[in-house]
């Protein structure tokens, strides 16, 4: 049997698969330690409690790792999501059970799981967004998912769309995803309404529908949706893909946006050859998104 576990922005999930990629058993928690607890001990005491009871019941070969960020020899260098750096959990779990330990960014495993069996999965060439906390991406060229020689590569949501923008957490200015991550859409709806600024995304797309026709609210989404069309421009001229995928939060709020997102970026006409359009899709496995993303992260 082999386990993935997925280290999200606000969850982690544990799910073993059985020798034909089947979950059998799934468990999430969300993310929630107390304030000025050690981020790095709360995980690892987590997921090592979870793991003594699923190995004294299994036969366990081998643990996927899917965590947000930099990953560089199986460990985690940098998260600015979760604000650790150099996190060594494959180590900690490896030295405690003996099972092999493998790790990758979660938005390259997001990515993979939609290239084989989601919205990508007719797309030869193709790239992935992973709209959330940040921007995540990744491109496939041929069918292979490109990478680079050290990090992750692929940072999409750090390509400057405006040098006078926002401070990003990265050290620059104006990236992609100081304009475009969900993170920063849904704050600037909770201020605009004056709500509460721990606000479920449940009832912010229910309050967002209520006050689609209010000017301000109108104004953000289509700001929103005019800086996602320059980023998705940027990636379109870099590498011509045949389809762009936008999954993570921005699949949870495709309502909002999609349909209009669809109509602006036909009139800008960008095509990857001289007669096609690149097709913009949402991401299709939404819970089930960390299920497939367990499996085929585990199959590398
Ligand atoms: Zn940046």
């Amino acid at each position: 049997m082999k386990i993935g576990i997925d280290i999200g922005g606000s969850h982690i999930g544990i799910g073993q698969v059985d020798i034909n990629g089947k979950i059998i058993n799934k468990k999430e928690i969300d993310l929630e330690p107390e304030k000025d607890q050690d981020l790095k001990k709360y995980i690892t005491q987590y997921i090592i409690n979870e793991l003594e009871h699923i190995i004294q019941s299994s036969d366990v070969e081998l643990i996927g790792l899917a965590m947000p960020g930099t990953i560089e020899n199986k460990v985690l260098i940098e998260s600015i999501n979760l604000g650790i750096k150099n996190f060594d959990l494959a180590k900690i779990i490896k030295e405690k059970y003996n099972i092999p330990v493998n790790v990758n960014n979660d938005a390259k495993c997001a990515a993979m799981a939609e290239k084989q069996f989601g919205s990508l999965k007719n797309y030869e060439d193709c790239a992935f967004l992973c709209l959330g906390t940040g921007i995540g991406g990744a491109v496939f060229l041929n069918n292979k998912l490109l990478k680079s020689k050290n990090n992750n590569g692929f940072e999409l949501g750090h390509i400057i769309i405006d040098k006078n923008g926002p401070q990003c957490n990265c050290g620059k200015k104006g990236c992609f995803e100081t304009f475009c991550s969900i993170k920063r859409f849904k704050l600037k709806v909770i201020n605009s309404l004056n709500l509460k600024p721990n606000t479920k995304s449940s009832d912010l797309l229910d309050i967002i529908k209520k006050n689609i026709h209010n000017p301000e609210i109108q104004n953000i989404i289509q700001e929103y949706i005019d800086n996602l069309i320059v980023g998705l421009s940027n990636i379109i001229d870099i590498f011509e893909p045949e389809a762009i995928s936008l999954g993570g939060g921005f699949a949870y709020f495709k309502d909002v946006f999609y349909t209009e997102l669809l109509e602006k970026f036909k009139l800008r006409n960008y095509r990857y050859n001289k007669d096609k359009i690149t097709d913009i899709k949402i991401a299709e496995l939404g819970n089930d998104a960390g299920i497939i993303r367990f499996y085929h992260y585990i199959e590398q």
